[in-house]
This record gives C-alpha cells, structure tokens and sequence, in this order.
C-alpha cells in the first residue's frame, strides 16, 4: 500500500507532525545534540529541559530569557518547507481536516494552514503573567531586546505562550486534538519520534478498528508495530512526491 493509495482512500485524514518536519527550514531539534545554545556555557550547564521549565522560569528569569531570546532568534526569519507546503495542499483539496503539532515554530501557519492546533503552544506568541494581555512576536522581541526581563505595560512578567516541560497541555487544545484523532480514518504522523507524552498518547485514542497510521520519520518509533505504513526517509522527499502524485488526480 502506498501513501498515494491510503489518502486517495480516506476522507479524514490528520497530520501529527513533530521537530523533523522543521529541521529542513533550519531549526534544530534542540532535544537532539549539536544545537550550539548550551553548549557555549553561557547557559551555565542546564540542559534546554531544565530551563524551558515552569519552576526554572519561577527562580532564574534571566537564564531562562536568555536562552529564550537567542531560540527565539534562531526561529526568526525561518520559512516553511517543502513538507509545510504540501500540508497546505492536502488541506486544500478536502483531505487533511487538522494538523497536531508538537512544534512551536508557527511554520505551518506561515505556510498557509488553516486548522493547526499547537499543542506545545506558539513561540510566536507571549503574553502578561497578570493581565494576560497578548504580545506578538516583534513586540516580545523588542522587549527582549531593551530588557533581561520583559514587562508588560501593567508592569507583569511577559511569558512566552509556549508550554513548558513540566506544565500541562491547554486543555481546550488537547481535548480538540483528541475529537480530530477520533474522527480520523488516516493518520500521518511526520517527523515525530512519538516518544513525547502526553502528546505522543494521543495516538491511542485513534479508532484502531477504522483508522489507518503512517508514519514518516528517520528513525523507528514505538508505534511502528502499529501502523500500516511506516517510512523511515526524509518526509521533505516523502511529501513533495505524494503531492506530485496526487496532483494529477486534483487539478
Ligand atoms: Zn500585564
């Protein structure tokens, strides 16, 4: 069964896409090794886990913002790929109803999306710990810029809207994303190693009896046994060739 065949067979298709959908456009998965950001010293040894955490954020802002600032930095300017694109075009011709994504990197925005339910939250995004008044991407940088802490105009902290390590999902998010699994009879999953819970136990609440899996990731996960189709290559080379093929048929 190719991937062709299984969408031109569903109707209700779902994306859940993880960092190797993004590193194309240049973003590391900064889980991963070799990103560079911590290992200068300047984040005194604390591993991005432990900074990108609420009770962190509670005791060292100033880390927890400079690291922030130059992730924040290493996403500005970044464009969405050819994976993102072809996102967009299964959305347009009726296939894909929703994209699940564990990134925060707004990329699948950018490209043209329309229903992506950011289950980490949206590093484009900040707002006011006490007003909760909302901030967009260049006004947090400014205040990034001009300030080790950034401050609302009522004086608030200013947070990324991002979840951090040991908070808990949007509940309103997470409850959405479950109704889309499902209602789904495909599931892709794109450059997720589905190892993240609770994001990656998401999966199970697909109808195992109705819903097909495909997984497109470099390396095996441990829901492989599970699916129907598993593609352990470049989901840039996958996708690109999936609409190409399934263009023929929609224009
Ligand atoms: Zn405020």
């Amino acid at each position: 069964m190719t991937l062709e065949k299984l969408i031109e067979e569903s109707k209700y298709v779902t994306a859940f896409t993880g960092a190797g959908i993004s590193t194309e456009s240049g973003i590391p998965d900064f889980r991963s090794t070799g990103t560079g950001l911590y290992e200068s010293g300047k984040f005194s040894g604390y591993s991005p886990q432990q900074i990108l955490s609420r009770r962190f954020f509670s005791i060292n802002k100033e880390i927890f913002f400079l690291f922030y600032k130059e992730r924040l930095h290493n996403l500005l300017n970044k464009k969405p790929n050819r994976s993102h694109c072809a996102l967009v075009k299964l959305e347009e011709i009726g296939k894909l109803k929703a994209i699940i994504t564990q990134n925060i990197d707004n990329l699948h925005q950018t490209a043209g999306s329309k229903n992506v339910l950011d289950l980490h939250g949206n590093g484009s995004k900040s707002h006011c710990i006490s007003c909760q008044e909302k901030y967009n991407y260049e006004q947090f940088s400014e205040m990034l810029e001009k300030s080790s802490v950034p401050r609302c105009v009522c004086g608030g902290i200013v947070r990324p809207s991002t979840v951090l390590f040991d908070e808990s999902l949007n509940d309103d998010i997470y409850d959405l994303s479950v109704e889309f699994i499902k209602e789904s009879d495909l599931i892709i999953s794109i450059g997720s190693s589905l190892s993240v819970m609770p994001a990656a136990g998401l999966l199970d609440y697909r109808n195992k009896e109705t819903c097909k899996l495909v997984i497109i990731n470099n390396t095996p996960t441990m829901f492989d046994k599970d699916a129907t189709l598993v593609i352990n290559e470049n989901c840039g080379d996958v996708l690109e060739n999936l609409i190409a093929a399934l263009w023929k048929y929609h224009t």
